[in-house]
């Protein structure tokens, strides 16, 4: 599949190969094969990169540089990440394997980020806060220092730039592990971070393995704090580390995000967005609406237009932009698969199914999308995340078994809610524990402005929004006696 790119680490301002010269080979999902290579990061490489932020954080200009510079630098890089959409969308869609206009929202929405923290660089504030006579008390909100971050590879650009945008702001400085399976355009726009002007050594990209060196990372004794995008497992993971070198961090895992339809919701707004919800990214996202909780009698309607629906979803390569791409890789639609299997096999009926483009690349990993129902509560396919194509819809009686429904499960990452009575929406908006509701509405993750990030089993922490800002930063309480 044409000629293999070799793409490069971000070190200390300077685009490397690993230090053990060994490569990562990275398939393209839609046919399998090898395109491109990315360096082999280990423990060196790891260690070399937090040197290399240690000192940029304690060294001029990072460390003298003005909150409205540093700013300038972001929305800067914004800039260049729009001037190069066309080649960041391209690169983005043919190594996640996403359709090509999921790719270019992505690379939209990584400017939309920095753009963002650019802007809000310089105003985050302090407090003054009353004490006794004769002295003043204030609060600084001041970086972490340096921050270890592992990013995941279903939104590579995007959860790179939430998480780069809002660190920097507050002048932390980041060594950054993104995943294995897509990291390209993160180390493409880490070299465009350079020709921004962001210092050497500010914002260092090691790729690698997970267990070489996102392990690596996660434990180096060097870190300030630490921010993790992925599996609940690794997760676990993650925050081990953090205590053992006694630092804060945060995590953003998993979902089984519910929208709640009831009868006399507006099934022509309602239906597109529930199908979006679950087909988007091919079903790999955290936030995506995984199951559907449908009023009882409104189910046997819902079903038919769902089937039908689904019916007409094709899959197939990202450059051909259809309704799904393939899955990340072979691993991926074998879990996929593994769950169908088992639903069919425990006699959840399938209520309906795509398609696959008849002349996909046969060594591609694609999957049709499928919708099951009624799925049991506590079905498998009802409780854990699939990460895949799949929607799960159950039956609810009445507004207190659809909330119970909603929170039953271990996750709480978004919710949807869905009915014309404005009171009972925002009842089910405060009864659904999850860090997101969309009321007749749904938003996978929700914009750039908007705090993101889990309740229950999803996570801890807040990223997006000038909630993130506070994050990436602690405060110190400074007391003058004046007399
Ligand atoms: P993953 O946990 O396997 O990998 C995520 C990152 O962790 C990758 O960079 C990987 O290399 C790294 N990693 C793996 N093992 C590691 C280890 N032992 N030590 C340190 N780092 C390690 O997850 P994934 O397969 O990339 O992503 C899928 C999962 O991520 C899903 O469960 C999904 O819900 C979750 N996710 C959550 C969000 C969110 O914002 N909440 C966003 C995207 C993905």
């Amino acid at each position: 599949m044409g000629t293999q790119m070799d793409f490069k680490a971000v070190i200390d301002g300077e685009s490397c190969a690993a230090t053990a010269g060994r490569w990562i080979e990275m398939l393209a999902p839609a046919t399998g094969e090898p395109f491109a290579r990315v360096p082999r990061g280990d423990a060196a490489d790891v260690g070399r990169a937090v040197v290399a932020a240690r000192r940029a954080l304690e060294s001029d200009p990072w460390a003298g540089m003005p909150a409205v510079e540093r700013g300038r630098i972001l929305s800067r890089l914004g800039q260049l990440i729009l001037e190069q959409a066309d080649e960041l969308a391209a690169l983005e869609s043919r190594d996640t394997g996403k359709p090509l206009r999921q790719g270019r929202a992505d690379i939209a929405a990584a400017a939309r980020y920095f753009e963002f923290y650019g802007g809000a660089a310089d105003k985050v504030a302090g407090e003054t806060i009353p004490v006794q006579s004769g002295f003043l008390a204030m609060t600084l909100r001041e970086p972490h220092g340096v921050v270890g971050s592992i990013v995941p590879w279903n939104y590579p650009a995007q959860i790179m730039a939430r998480v780069a945008g809002a660190a920097l702001a507050m002048g932390n400085t980041l060594v950054m592990k993104p995943a294995e399976a897509a990291c390209l355009s993160v180390l493409k726009i880490a070299e465009l971070a350079l020709e921004a002007g962001l210092p050497a050594g500010v914002w260092n990209v090691v790729p690698g393995y997970g267990e070489e060196a996102g392990a690596a990372l996660a434990n180096h004794p060097g870190l300030d704090f630490l921010t993790f995008t992925g599996s609940p497992e690794v997760g676990t993971l993650i925050q081990t580390a953090a205590a053992k070198n006694r630092i804060g961090c945060t995590l953003e895992l998993g979902g089984k995000s519910p929208q709640i339809l009831f009868a006399d919701a507006d099934f022509e707004a309602a239906l597109p967005v529930v199908v979006n919800a679950i087909v988007q990214n091919c079903g790999q996202t955290c936030s995506a609406g995984s199951r559907l909780l449908v009023e009882a009698s409104a189910f046997d309607r819902v079903a038919e237009a769902l089937r039908q629906r689904f019916r007409g979803l094709v899959a197939g390569p990202h450059d051909r932009d259809l309704d799904l791409g393939p899955l990340i890789s072979a691993d991926q639609a074998q879990r996929v698969a593994a769950f169908v299997a088992e639903a069919r096999e425990a006699g959840i009926p399938l209520i309906g199914e795509g398609t696959i483009m008849p002349d996909s690349p046969p060594g591609g990993f694609y999957q049709p999308a499928r919708v099951f129902g009624p799925v049991p509560a506590e079905a498998r396919l009802a409780r854990e995340e699939v990460f895949g194509p799949v929607l799960a819809i159950t039956p609810f009686r009445d507004e207190a078994e659809a909330i119970a429904l909603a929170n039953g499960t271990d996750y709480g990452l978004v919710a949807g809610v869905w009915s014309r009575d404005g009171a009972r929406c925002l009842r089910v908006a405060r009864a659904v524990r999850a860090g997101q509701v969309f009321v007749n509405g749904y938003g996978a993750g929700g914009g750039v402005e908007l705090p993101f990030g889990g309740v229950k089993k999803s996570g801890h922490g807040r990223e997006k929004g000038f909630e993130a800002l506070r994050e990436f930063s602690v405060i110190k309480t400074v007391v003058v006696n004046h007399g």
